[in-house]
């Protein structure tokens, strides 16, 4: 079964389309966190942003880097909170890759990135260059 994303891309599903190429789509999220909260896919289904292939994952980014201007104009926003929920366990609902541009407002009451956050680890030096070695060495 197709993702929701691939459905609006099909043009089985309506959707309030803001900008469309050949490998990427963008549109009004449909419950949304802000005025001109947006989302940003590939047109090909990918479930998480390691499963997007580079020449992709470059038009997704440059998609990325001509909305968020755009979408922040538009709502006459100060800022914008850009990010993916990256897997099941990060909040990611629909499993098919999207970036959401959530445009933010002086004293708008909602918080930083740093607010996913449960309960932060306490990390000393060792643990911090340990876990840098292991990230090192796996790319
Ligand atoms: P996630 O939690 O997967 O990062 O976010 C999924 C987002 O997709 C949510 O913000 C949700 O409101 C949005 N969404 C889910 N279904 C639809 C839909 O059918 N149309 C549109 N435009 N947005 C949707």
């Amino acid at each position: 079964m197709a993702s929701i994303f691939s459905q609006i891309v099909a043009g089985d599903i309506p959707a309030r389309v803001v900008y469309e190429d050949e490998t990427t789509l963008a549109f009004l999220d449909v419950n949304p966190l802000a005025p001109g909260h947006t989302l940003v896919i590939p047109k090909e289904e990918y479930e998480r942003l390691n499963d997007v292939p580079a020449d992709v994952a470059a038009d997704l980014y440059a998609t990325l880097h001509r909305l968020v201007p755009a979408v922040e104009a538009a709502v006459d926003a100060d800022a914008s909170t850009v990010a993916f929920n990256n897997g099941e366990a990060a909040g990611q609902e629909v499993p098919h890759v999207h970036a959401h541009i959530v445009p933010r407002f002086t004293g708008d009451g909602g918080g930083p990135i740093h607010a996913i956050a449960g309960e932060t680890p306490d990390l000393e030096d060792d643990d911090l260059d340990a876990i840098a070695d292991e990230i090192d060495a796996r790319v």
